[in-house]
């Protein structure tokens, strides 16, 4: 039985002003990696370049990385930056994936760049700090780093796995996200949680994180009705998105986020509703007592219950989607050829539950 988190997590107001002398040890020079606008709006980027300015220590911004980040853009960031020392993060998954992948490249040169991030051999990376701003990917401690290939039509993960060193975490830099992209991150987190629970890979360890994970999003679901929440409830959600992100580098995610792609490649869906579209119906073909289990931590009586919710709480931010039966069996396809997810899953799973559970989920969106 295994459990390796070696990522420090430090979560507390002010988190990036008591950090200096960690900033201060990774180096002389930093490369701020950030999405277009939400780390101003948050206030990290002008905490860090505080920070960084106080402990005279030099920086570049690259503030260019999109929602789903291309691949390229670990290239373009890691040209920016090739003479710095370490990266920093901030933001959702998207410029928290892409500060690893570049983190990779500072570290071993841009050439032949998609080698060195999807190859078969492995290349180390310079130091990552994550900070978050979105209660979702829970990537400021997970090795992983997804991007948006469009060669093959879909998304992929870097092969090599850097875990952050630091991941700082403070509850104020959360509280500018518009309900859309909060309903989303969250739903996120609770899938992590949800797969990495009945998952092949998950033991005694990892169930303590993906269980506490589903307690308190169970705890304060009601919550994702609001128009806003208040920073000491939403701390909760933001535990419940680290937390499950410490279980999901345990174990990786499951059918749903294979079945989430397609949504979110061809259709726009954001990452974390495209995921918890699936869950419930998904959860019909998982091992019952596991199933039990879920429903107890996340305080619902049955799975229908379950599925209620989270259309309810879905519909509030996504548009109906018009996806043809031809598509869906092209994306089914697609996904009983994942075979890195269908080992996660317990139990054998065909083609036509595939069908099912996407059919089914479906149709609450028509
Ligand atoms: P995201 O793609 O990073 O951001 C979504 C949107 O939210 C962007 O428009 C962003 O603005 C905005 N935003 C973020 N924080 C905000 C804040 N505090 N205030 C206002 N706006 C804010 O969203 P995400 O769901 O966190 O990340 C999704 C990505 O992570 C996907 O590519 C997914 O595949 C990946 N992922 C990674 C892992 C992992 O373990 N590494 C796990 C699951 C998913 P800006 O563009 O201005 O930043
Ligand atoms: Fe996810």
């Amino acid at each position: 039985m295994k459990c390796y988190m070696p990522t420090i997590i430090l979560e507390e107001d002010n988190v990036v002003f008591s950090s200096e002398q960690i900033f201060k040890k990774l180096g002389k020079k930093a490369l701020i990696v950030t999405g277009r606008s939400s780390a101003k709006k948050s206030g990290a980027l002008g905490d860090v370049l505080d920070v960084l300015t106080k402990c005279d220590i030099g920086y570049e911004v690259f503030d260019e990385v999109r929602e789903n980040p291309l691949i390229v853009q670990a290239f373009n960031g890691a040209i920016k930056g090739i003479d710095c020392d370490f990266v920093i993060g901030i933001g959702g998954g998207s410029p928290m994936d892409t500060a690893k992948g570049i983190a990779v490249l500072i570290k071993n040169g841009v050439e032949d760049y998609i080698d060195k991030l999807f190859g078969k051999k492995d290349y180390d990376a310079v130091p990552v700090v994550a900070i978050p701003t979105t209660a979702g990917t829970g990537s400021e401690v997970t090795p992983y780093s997804i991007f948006t290939d469009e060669q093959k039509n879909t998304k992929v993960g870097m092969a090599r796995r850097v875990f952050p060193k630091y991941a700082l975490i403070d509850v104020k830099y959360f509280l500018s996200m518009p309900k859309k992209v909060r309903i989303s991150t969250v739903v996120d987190a609770m899938t992590h949680a949800v797969e990495s629970f009945v998952s092949t890979g998950s033991n005694f360890y990892s169930k303590l994180y993906s269980e506490k994970a589903m307690e308190l999003f169970g705890e304060y679901k009601e919550y994702l009705f609001e128009d806003s929440i208040e920073p000491e409830i939403f701390k909760h959600f933001v535990r419940a998105a680290t937390l499950a992100g410490i279980a999901i580098s345990q174990t990786g995610t499951s059918l749903p986020h294979s079945l989430g792609y397609p949504l979110t490649f061809y259709y726009s869906v954001p990452h974390g509703v495209a995921n918890g579209i699936f869950i419930s119906e998904y959860l019909k073909v998982c091992v019952e007592d596991d199933v039990e289990k879920v429903l107890v931590a996340t305080d619902f009586d049955s799975l229908d219950e379950l599925g209620d919710y989270l259309v309810k709480v879905i519909k509030q931010v996504t548009p109906n989607l018009k996806i043809s039966d031809e598509e869906i069996m092209k994306y089914c396809e697609t996904m009983m050829q994942n075979t890195r997810k269908l080992k996660n899953h317990k139990g054998e799973v065909r083609f036509d539950d595939v069908l099912t559970i996407y059919r089914k989920s479906l149709e609450h969106y028509e």
